[in-house]
């Protein structure tokens, strides 16, 4: 249970006092009651009014507070973001696609988000900031080695946007907002997963008890640079040879396509010619799924999640989800795969948006209103 749960059952209407939310979250009313008034002291949700009563004393109403408060997030990839304004509950609220190049470096791509921000927000005031990166992110929020992102790495992030906003903020790996998105999207149902974003770049994040686990430094869930045969000497961005990423990120795949002579710009373009039933594109694209399910049968065989489930542009591909699961099927031990769900991701294009509201709300948590 967390904070962002109570914040979006009170938000959505589906709980409006302490016992509903006791219900709907099935916990004991003096634990929610410790949870609903840290969330009064530190001025994310009010109580007003006297609701309708089962008997007993009349419940006090509880409603998000804010007002004209707004949360602002950006889930950026190489040459595409998303930004918004998010409730005080974390849900997305105006939402805008943006044009960035990563590749042209860490203060180019947050002055132009700081400046989307400043106009989406329109003057009012900032309950927190979240920013997810297509890279490696430290726990100390800080860019490390990442992919195709020249500049950015030893970048600090955090302490950039601290200067500029001064708010609670969140930076996070783009794979892990997604995995903590789609946990906030099928709620407390789902709690061990690994979710995977395949697109320009692959990566994967693990929620374990219904918390993401970024590991001693962070990286956790990183399977980018875990070596697979086919790889063979094919050299990759970390200087090792035959990486997943050499074979299944949707940037090797347009490499691919394009030596043999598939005009193709992007992994968009790549999912277009796939959905199209271009031959060539078709047999990489089962040939990357395929490695992706090698990647992960042994971690699915070692964590033994509830789910595996697939995001980012490549996940569009039925033929990229099915040669994975094929894979995962025939590698893992059976009492592993016997209740496992392979799924494609139902938060779609908003996971990392949705992940971002989760996490401000917990982070602004910590640092209470005046
Ligand atoms: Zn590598």
């Amino acid at each position: 249970m967390s904070a962002a749960q109570i914040m979006g059952l009170v938000a959505s209407g589906r709980a409006t006092s302490r016992a509903e939310l006791s219900r709907a979250l099935g916990l004991a009313p003096s634990t929610i009651s410790a949870h609903v008034q840290e969330l009064l002291d530190s001025g994310l949700l009010k109580e007003s009014g006297e609701g309708s009563s089962r008997g007993g004393r009349r419940p006090r109403l509880l409603s998000v507070r804010g007002g004209q408060e707004v949360i602002l997030g950006a889930d950026l990839g190489g040459h595409h973001g998303r930004i918004a304004t998010l409730d005080g509950s974390g849900r997305p609220h105006t939402v805008q696609d943006i044009e960035v190049d990563i590749a042209t470096g860490p203060e180019a791509v947050l002055e132009q988000v700081a400046a989307a921000f400043e106009e989406l927000g329109a003057g009012r005031p900032i309950r927190g900031i979240g920013i997810g990166l297509p890279g490696p992110v430290s726990l100390t929020r800080t860019v490390i080695g990442p992919s195709r992102m020249p500049g950015w790495s030893g970048f600090a992030v955090h302490d950039w946007l601290t200067r500029r906003f001064g708010v609670p903020l969140v930076v996070e790996n783009d794979a892990n907002l997604m995995a903590v998105g789609e946990a906030a999207a099928r709620g407390p149902e789902l709690h061990d997963f690994i979710y995977v974003k395949a697109g320009t770049g692959v990566g994967a994040a693990v929620v374990i008890d219904g918390r993401l686990r970024r590991g001693a430094r962070g990286i956790a869930g990183d399977i980018s640079h875990l070596r697979v045969p086919a790889g063979g000497d094919q050299p990759c961005s970390c200087g090792n040879f035959g990486c997943l990423e050499t074979i299944a990120s949707g940037a090797a795949l347009v490499a691919a396509v394009r030596r043999d002579g598939v005009d193709v710009r992007n992994t968009t373009d790549l999912v277009r010619l796939a959905l199209d039933g271009n031959p060539t594109v078709t047999t990489n694209v089962r040939f990357a799924g395929r490695n992706l399910g090698e990647v992960l049968a042994p971690v699915v065989n070692f964590l033994n999640p509830q789910a595996v489930i697939l995001g980012g542009t490549l996940s569009s591909c039925d033929l990229f989800v099915a040669a994975a699961r094929g894979v995962l099927y025939e590698r893992c031990l059976p009492l592993t795969t016997q209740e496992l769900d392979i799924e494609v991701s139902t938060a779609g294009p908003d996971a990392g948006l949705l992940g971002i509201g989760r996490l401000v709300v917990e982070e602004a948590l910590t640092q209470p209103t005046s």
